[in-house]
């Protein structure tokens, strides 16, 4: 095991380094040029690939079950950790790594056996992205109406990684379409924006225990998520064309993007499901019933402890 592989770096969701050394203080764009080649000559091949933390996007969690023919909750299990998103209380997973040599399950000596399937933070290295999600303009209902998004690149330099030193040099675009980044990008940039928008809201707002449950169930088990609507009370509270339940009963993908318009909706209120109004009604009704029978029955309990003070006085 090298040095290299004994120390736990931090990759977040945006593939940034936690570690400011390594990072080169240059801001780039798409068309910033890089020197850049990882091949299996290279004499640092898979050394990247230990001592890591790889969180899994709802996307690359997909994508492994396909690959491994395995249902998600195999795969959390035997691959994964738990971990928390970005310094919020969203609870997500990580990629559990070998306890023999604290290297990645999916990597041999010939290379990584997923490779077409890789998660995300594996295809950002080592070009990572700061996505700033800040302002904007929202309706009355918080849905975005114009977006304050700043994006840039930074390269990550470690100095154990050989490919900074080979020939090839591209433009940060062709590099990340290369590396299929800009799909990945398209699959998790509403996932990620649940959580920004839970960091942003810091400490002072506090999720349920339920609600966060729900967003782990949803970011990570499609299958579960999608007989939660299907066999709960789900399309009687929420209005569904025809159209879209006929994708979402299908297509896994279009159930994902679905999943975060409902965690948008049910996580921070933001306009993007229809409510049956009639079931909104009749939800307030009971809740109210249930406040009425509550205070009747504090004012019972408080009219027994009357009587039974005055009982004791006489
Ligand atoms: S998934 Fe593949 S590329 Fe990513 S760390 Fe594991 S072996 Fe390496
Ligand atoms: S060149 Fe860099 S990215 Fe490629 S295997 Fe070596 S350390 Fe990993």
């Amino acid at each position: 095991m090298t040095e290299h592989t004994t120390k736990v770096k931090e990759e977040t969701l945006f593939g940034k380094e936690k570690n400011p050394s390594n990072i080169q203080p240059l801001k780039l764009t798409m068309d910033s040029k890089i020197k850049f080649r990882c091949h299996p000559g290279v004499s640092c091949f898979t050394a990247c690939c230990g001592g890591i933390k790889i969180v899994l996007t709802p996307y690359d969690i997909l994508m492994l079950t396909k690959r491994l023919g395995i249902p998600a909750h195999e795969l959390l299990h035997k691959y994964t950790l738990p971990t928390y998103l970005e310094k919020t209380d969203m609870p997500g997973v990580m990629i559990k790594m070998r306890e023999e040599d604290n290297k990645c399950p999916f990597v041999t000596p010939e290379g990584c056996t997923v490779y077409t399937d890789r998660p995300s933070a594996c295809r950002y290295y080592p070009v990572g992205m700061a996505d700033f999600h800040e302002g904007g303009t929202r309706d009355a209902e918080g849905n975005e109406l114009e977006s304050n998004e700043e994006k840039f690149f930074f390269l990550v330099k470690e100095d154990y990684c050989k490919g900074h030193e080979e020939d090839k040099e591209w433009t940060v675009r062709e590099w990340r379409a290369d590396q299929g980044v800009d799909v990945r990008d398209d699959m998790n940039r509403e996932w990620l924006r649940l959580v920004m928008r839970r960091k942003s809201f810091g400490h002072q707002a506090t999720l349920s225990e339920q609600a966060k449950r729900m967003f782990f169930m949803a970011s990570t088990d499609l299958e579960t998520f999608r007989r939660f609507i299907f066999e709960s009370s789900f399309l009687d509270t929420y209005i569904v064309d025809e159209e879209t339940l006929d994708k979402i009963r299908e297509d896994d993908v279009e159930l994902m993007h679905f999943s975060f318009k409902y965690l948008a909706s049910s996580l921070f209120g933001t306009q993007t499901m229809d409510l049956r109004e009639d079931k909104v009604k009749e939800k307030i009704k009971q809740m109210k019933e249930q406040q009425d029978e509550a205070v009747i029955n504090a004012v019972k309990d408080y009219e027994n402890m009357k009587n039974e003070m005055l009982n004791v006085k006489e």
